[in-house]
């Protein structure tokens, strides 16, 4: 049988080969490796093909030292166009469950399993994943927080490299390599469905007492 690459293999192909060269680059220096470093080899990301369609990256923000993680799926379009993650509508809803918490949005760390937006907001595929997923594992590295919130079914899945439902999983602390992880739903997810916010609102005061003890 004739093996032919078709043009989008080849290009998935090609953006592996770019990657394979990033990550040696970042596992190299992992010793000196800051925030601020892995943002700027994130910034010059071609490792996956959301590369060609993004505006902006988006990195994640918050504090470098933060107690507390949020990790949600992918920048929407506002996201894309601003740079910073959680901006949009699904973001102004996490807003008010940082609140809830007593806590303010530049105390924790809010940050994305893609860098790249998906075009016209679809879930994450996992060639786009596998290629992307170390930019986070890295981010959790350096910032070492206590406690490490996913927000709906691609953060945890991709942690935990599974493949489980939001609801089976929602409100069930585990250990993630010395943290607390909790998952939670994913505001766009409460947004449509706003007989979960209950839940939501209990995950909240699961983190405010977590955070305490
Ligand atoms: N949804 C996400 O998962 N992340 C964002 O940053 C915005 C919306
Ligand atoms: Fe790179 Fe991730 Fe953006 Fe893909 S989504 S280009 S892997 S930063």
């Amino acid at each position: 049988m004739k093996f032919s690459l078709t043009e989008h293999n080849m290009k998935t192909f090609l953006y592996a080969l770019r990657g394979m060269g990033i990550d040696s680059y970042v596992t190299d220096r992992m010793s000196g490796l800051t925030l601020p470093i892995l943002q700027k080899t994130v910034k010059g990301c071609y490792k996956c093909p959301l590369a060609e369609t993004r505006k902006n990256i988006v990195f994640g923000e918050g504090s470098s030292n933060a107690k507390l993680v949020f990790i949600g799926e992918a920048p929407g379009e506002e996201e894309d166009i601003q740079g910073r993650p959680f901006v949009g509508k699904a973001g102004k809803l996490l807003d008010q469950l940082i609140e809830h918490i007593g806590l303010k949005r530049e105390s924790v760390y809010i940050c994305n399993v893609l860098k790249c937006r998906p075009p016209n907001n679809r879930d994450p595929d996992k060639i786009e994943i596998a290629a992307c997923k170390n930019y986070l594992f890295y981010q959790l590295d350096l910032i070492k927080p206590k406690i490490i919130c996913t927000l709906g079914r691609h953060a945890y899945n991709t942690l935990f490299d599974v493949d489980e439902r939001i609801t089976k999983v929602r409100g069930i602390t585990k250990d993630y390599r010395g943290m607390i992880l909790l998952p939670t739903y994913h505001p766009s997810f409460l947004l449509r469905n706003q007989d979960k916010i209950k839940e939501a609102w209990e995950d909240m005061e699961r983190l405010k007492q977590l955070l305490k003890g």
